[in-house]
């Protein structure tokens, strides 16, 4: 089974701290084959660390572990920006996450920014208001040959009637629950949706949990609410279009 994963974490979240090396066993272990990934040490605005990270995680994985570049306010405003495109890395896609303090101009110049380096950008959707699909209708509109990727898909209703309405907007299924995929699919998204888990956010929400097994259930979920041939699509062929692999 060809597998890729649209969205994984790796560094510093709270009080807890997934490594490099952790994640590439742990990818290892679940047979996912490339995984987009950021890093939540970005919280704490440590842009050396966050580069190390994915310098050593590049390392470990060449050609699966693929590097997002989360960007915070912070980063553009000390003009730190550079450092992280000059780094060496190679970045796949962009990040926002709308916990930082954006205004939506700063969203639209992240979109620019983006649209600049051609790289997809990542919008965080979900849990809070002012981070609703709805409210990045309008830059995703303005800039048609930009690929946005919603991230959660957060509320669904929402995220299906933006993607609708703009074919540059793509969703993935990180967090979301199996009902609201079988929605996307149903709404005929089944081109624009990219199998995503949020890993290792399990591990951090229930420390109990079987992280692996509990990675497999997500599998499962999303593909049995959809045919073989629309798992292809969801599970690696949508991830392979967007990223140009
Ligand atoms: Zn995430």
């Amino acid at each position: 089974m060809n597998l890729n994963d649209a969205h994984i974490h790796v560094g510093q979240f709270n009080d807890i701290y997934t490594s490099p090396q952790e994640v590439v066993d742990f990818m290892q272990q679940a047979e996912v084959e490339k995984y987009a990934v950021m890093s939540t040490t970005i919280w704490t605005e440590n842009y050396e660390k966050v580069l190390h990270e994915m310098r050593e995680i590049t390392e470990l994985a060449p050609g699966n572990a693929m590097p997002v570049l989360w960007l915070s306010p912070k980063m553009l405003l000390k003009g730190k920006l550079d450092m992280m495109l000059h780094s060496g890395i190679k970045w796949y896609a962009l990040k926002v996450h709308g916990n930082h303090p954006w205004s939506i101009n700063g969203v639209n110049e992240c979109a620019i920014i983006a649209e600049e380096l051609q790289l997809p950008l990542i919008l965080h959707t979900g849990e809070f208001p002012h981070c609703e699909p709805n409210v990045y209708r309008v830059i995703i509109q303005s800039h048609p040959q930009e690929a946005f990727v919603l991230a959660h898909c957060r509320p669904v209703d929402q995220a299906i009637a933006i993607m609708q309405e703009c074919p540059n907007c793509y969703g993935d299924t990180a967090y979301t629950p199996f009902p609201d995929v079988r929605e996307i699919i149903e709404a005929g998204l089944e081109d624009r949706i990219l199998f995503g888990t949020d890993y290792p956010m399990q591990k951090i929400h229930s420390p109990q949990g079987n992280s692996l097994a509990d990675y497999k259930a997500k599998v499962h979920d999303d593909w049995k609410v959809m045919s073989d041939e629309q798992w292809e699509k969801v599970s690696h062929l949508n991830f392979n279009r967007l990223y140009k692999l």
